[in-house]
């Protein structure tokens, strides 16, 4: 994706270098200087962020802060840009960002594991932000090997843990539906789990990146019968061991449920937000599949996911970096948002540097 993406804006971080935290320190926070505030994004109305001031946030017990380098942006904050009824704005300094990395800051009471100035990524709430606090259990060290690397180790995370619920076994047949920076990533764990990956996307650019996570097949999603017809000449029966489905819409829930095989397992990846869905029961029942709902709610599981992501980063099993598209700075999260509505060719993630 070298050539095809646009990076919009790129900055160093090297400014951020905090003294290490030596051990038995007995400093709890770094000498950075913070004067009790920061800057941070606020959603101020429906597609307006603008940049503010903001109280820098105190770790509680049980929490560090952590000087953020910056926050992948999620698909999941799209509603809450584009505005819903329910929401009430202006939303808090930093919300709804969770895909945080940077160096720790601060310790609250009762911290162990972690110093002054470890390099970790982390899942909070408000990471649209200079600094954000977080529970420890959600905080995960970085090894020095990935010193370099930008670490949104929490969609990284719900990678993993969609993956561990596929249970993919070498030689199967994997379809993925839907290639977005999810469905690149299960592509490339599939791949790498020893599965023969087919990826199915509406867009062109999207299936070249697939390939590139080593997919061995890439259908266009153009036309429903279409698609079913050259999956099925590619697997050469009704259809596949395993199919996951990562858009989070009724058309390619649709398409997996038709090319998922009997005794197969239909693996939802995606997130469906937006209101029921209707499923082809008769089919679903009569080809016995088992069908995963692959999300998880427990933030243990969620660390545990970012632990698995930030090993299979550093050993090399796992290359996200040609994923990360877009990178902005953090005051001009309004127009990280705009990608993320429009995606634009050749957008697949955007991060935000703080
Ligand atoms: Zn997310």
């Amino acid at each position: 994706m070298t050539d095809a993406h646009a990076v919009v804006g790129e900055r160093t971080h090297d400014d951020a270098a905090l003294a290490p935290g030596g051990a038995g320190a007995p400093a709890r926070r770094a000498q950075a200087g913070p004067s009790g505030v920061m800057r941070a994004a606020v959603i101020a109305a429906p597609r307006q962020v603008r940049l503010a001031e903001a109280p820098l946030p105190e770790p509680g017990p049980g929490q560090l802060r952590v000087r953020l380098e910056g926050s992948g942006v999620c698909g999941s904050n799209l509603p809450p840009w584009e505005g819903r009824s329910w929401f009430e704005y202006p939303f808090a300094p930093g919300a709804p960002g969770h895909e945080g990395w940077g160096h720790v800051d601060a310790l609250g009471g009762g911290v162990t594991g972690f110093a002054l100035g470890d390099r970790v990524a982390l899942l909070s709430e408000r990471a649209y932000a200079e600094y954000d606090v977080a529970d420890a259990g959600s905080v995960v060290a970085l090894p020095s090997a990935l010193a370099r690397t930008p670490l949104p180790a929490e969609p990284l995370a719900c990678a993993m843990n969609a993956f561990a619920r596929c249970d993919v076994r070498p030689g199967q047949t994997v379809v993925v539906i839907g290639i977005g920076f999810l469905g690149a990533l299960l592509t490339a764990l599939a791949a790498g789990a020893g599965a023969r990956v087919i990826a199915v996307s509406r867009r062109a650019f999207a299936l070249d990146a697939a390939r590139r996570m080593g997919a061995d097949e890439t259908v266009a999603m153009d036309d429903h019968w279409r698609v079913l017809e050259r999956v099925r000449s590619l697997v050469g029966g009704e259809g596949a061991e395993r199919v996951i489905e990562a858009v989070g819409a009724q058309w390619p829930l649709d398409l997996a449920g038709e090319l998922t095989a009997v005794r197969g397992r239909l693996v939802i990846a995606g997130y469906h937000q937006d209101g029921p869905r209707q499923v082809n029961m008769q089919l679903w029942n009569w080809r016995g599949i088992d069908v995963v709902n692959a999300h998880e709610r427990d933030p243990a599981v969620y660390a545990a996911g970012m632990r698995a992501a930030v090993d299979a980063v550093a050993s090399g099993r796992l290359d996200p970096s040609p994923l990360y598209t877009h990178v902005l700075p953090l005051d001009r999260l309004n127009d990280a948002m705009r990608l993320m509505e429009e995606r634009p060719d050749g957008f697949l993630k955007a991060l935000v540097m703080a």
